[in-house]
């Protein structure tokens, strides 16, 4: 894995395809000691959830069903700025169901409280949890839980594996943690 410059942004090898492949593997297989007798609704959050969505799906050996939304924060540069909006409509009506809100990272948790908000006011559902692949616990200081996480990261911004900076580097297959003090001008 080679360093990855976008603009004057340079990126650093961070967690290999391989290692993702086994963080949410296991993942999959706790969340569906929890649900083998229902069949959950996964609702990806778009754009970011993509990868880990389509690998989670590929290891949960139970039956589901699956919805998309879009939700978008303002960024300001690397930081979110707190404010976030709906921007594409739920996929499909998920009313009285077991939905699992499928998110690529979680950082400040403004995205999933409004989500959470969301949900329960139009979608009434049996049961409401979240499943993230990152979390940035140093930074998440909500008073509710991420209810499962594949893995807590420092509170460095990551790139690659669904995840952008300025809509570029998504298709990258590992991440990539910004490289501190190495930005160039
Ligand atoms: P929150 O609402 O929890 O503060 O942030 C959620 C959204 O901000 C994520 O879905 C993601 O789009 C973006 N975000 C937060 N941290 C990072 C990061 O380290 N890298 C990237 N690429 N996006 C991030």
């Amino acid at each position: 894995m080679d360093t990855v410059k976008i603009h004057d942004k340079e990126f650093v090898p961070y967690l290999k395809h391989d290692e993702i492949q086994e963080i949410i593997k296991n993942l999959a297989e706790k969340v569906y000691e929890d649900y083998k007798d229902e069949t959950p609704v996964f609702i990806g959050v778009l754009n970011g959830v993509i990868m880990f969505f389509a690998d989670f799906l590929k290891y949960y050996p139970g039956k589901c069903e699956i919805a998309f939304i879009q939700m978008s924060s303002y960024m300001g540069g690397l930081t979110s700025t707190g404010i976030v909006y709906k921007k594409m409509e739920l996929t499909k009506d998920v009313e009285g169901r077991h939905i699992i809100l499928m998110e690529d990272i979680v950082d400040t948790g403004n995205t999933i409280e409004s989500l959470f908000e969301y949900f329960k006011n139009t979608q009434r559902p049996k049961s409401l949890k979240v499943a993230s692949l990152l979390l940035k616990p140093e930074v998440f200081k909500k008073d509710f839980t991420i209810d499962y996480v594949a893995k807590e990261i420092p509170n460095k911004f990551v790139l690659g594996y669904g995840l952008d900076y300025d809509e570029l580097g998504r298709n990258l297959p590992d991440l990539y943690q910004l490289a501190e003090g190495r930005i160039n001008h």
